[in-house]
């Protein structure tokens, strides 16, 4: 992992330099590239813009790691309002969530009643519900809840990183249940006993798990998303789809907001499905650090709007 990669994933965690940068002109200009607001008006706004590229999007807000359990049912009573906001403007939209947002650092129990009400309104709304993958403190309860949810629900997902070492075991033990996965390749910082410090290995490891997904895509066993922006893999996947046999539909790709917008719209028009996660809310900074991290060039256009 190069050293800018490491210093803005260390930073993502310090909660003094969020607090000084959140509140800067320049920090809030520079940001604006990756979600169209804060409020989640301008998420369903920005949606319904999409939809006439015939992009489909899924929601999220930002805000991790709760400093109060109390905090967990404002954010559940949150996403039903946003089941219900989706529904009523007919948008093509899932929602995502992290398993820390509904209270998982303070009871596992109470998270479990959280996601069971998100999850059974999502189903009664015919919408898709996912749970993202945190770093890999959390990953045997993350796929915990998922078993659990998906036992009950047919539309919940759950998002895989490829440069966890674990992650063959774990897609292998997934299969059976028939798993909707979105594979990404990862976006935290994992000591190399964890996860592969080298970005060859994680693309390696990245197109090895997208080739069995499809295979039991193919047999309608799992239903796969590839969320990544690297174009080299996803013409590689789409490729892979097409000789597997994959029914149209029978995956999907999705990127975020504000990256590559130009080659989502062309994927469209080759007949793929394509999705934006749009991401909102006012904590935007660990999840800005980790954009940033990704790309550390996106530091010199941070540079330019802090000149401006
Ligand atoms: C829909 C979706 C959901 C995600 N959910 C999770 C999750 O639940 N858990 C998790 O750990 N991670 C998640 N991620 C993040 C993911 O793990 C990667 O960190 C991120 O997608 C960058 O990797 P990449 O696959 O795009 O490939 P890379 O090889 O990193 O990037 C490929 C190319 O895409 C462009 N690009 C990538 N990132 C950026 C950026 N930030 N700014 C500008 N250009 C960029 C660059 O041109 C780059 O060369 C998600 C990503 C997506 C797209």
């Amino acid at each position: 992992m190069s050293i800018a990669r490491q210093t803005l994933l260390r930073l993502s965690k310090s909660r003094w330099l969020a607090e000084r940068v959140m509140t800067r002109p320049f920090a809030r200009r520079a940001v604006k590239r990756f979600m169209p607001g804060e409020e989640l008006e301008d998420a369903l706004a920005a949606s319904a813009t999409l939809a006439t590229d015939r992009l489909g999007t899924v929601l999220t807000k930002l805000g991790e790691n709760l400093t109060a359990e109390s905090e967990a049912d404002k954010v559940r009573d949150h996403y039903l309002e946003v089941f219900d906001q989706i529904t009523a403007r007919g948008l093509d939209s899932h929602v995502s969530v992290k398993p820390t947002q509904l209270g998982l650092d303070f009871s596992q129990s109470k998270c479990v009643e959280h996601l069971e009400t998100l999850a059974r309104t999502a189903e009664a709304q015919g919408i898709y519900f996912w749970l993202d993958m945190e770093d890999s403190s959390y990953v045997d309860r993350t796929i915990a809840l998922y078993r659990k949810l998906r036992g009950k629900h047919e539309k919940i997902g759950l998002a895989l990183q490829a440069y966890l070492r674990r992650t063959p075991q774990d897609l292998a033990a997934l299969l059976p249940i028939r798993p909707t996965v979105r594979l990404v390749k990862g976006a935290y910082a994992e000591p190399a006993h964890v996860a592969f410090p080298a970005k060859r290995d994680t693309d390696f490891a990245y197109y090895e798990l997208a080739s069995q997904l499809l295979q039991a895509a193919a047999g309608r066993g799992a239903f796969p998303i590839f969320g990544t922006h690297d174009m080299t893999l996803v013409n590689r996947i789409v490729a892979k789809a097409k000789d597997s046999g994959v029914a149209q539909g029978g995956f999907e790709i999705h990127m975020l907001y504000g990256i590559r917008m130009g080659e989502q719209k062309a994927l469209v028009a080759a007949g793929q499905t394509v999705k934006t996660l749009i991401s909102y809310g006012s904590s935007w900074f660990p999840w800005y650090m980790r954009r940033l991290a990704e790309r550390p060039a996106n530091v010199w256009f941070v540079a330019k709007s802090m000149i401006r």
